[in-house]
């Protein structure tokens, strides 16, 4: 399994997902990071 990290601070998310399984595109999140709270779009394994 692996995390989501914040593409702007590297902090790393209480998500985890599948490298083979997963696909995501279109989901937005809030950073959790003390200085940072960035919203960024989760993508995986997508182009
Ligand atoms: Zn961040």
């Amino acid at each position: 399994m692996k995390k989501i990290k914040c593409p702007f601070c590297g902090y790393e998310m209480p998500i985890q997902y599948d490298e083979e399984k997963a696909k995501a595109k279109g989901l937005f999140v809030k950073c959790k990071g003390r200085k940072c709270k960035k919203e960024f779009e989760i993508k995986i394994n997508v182009k």
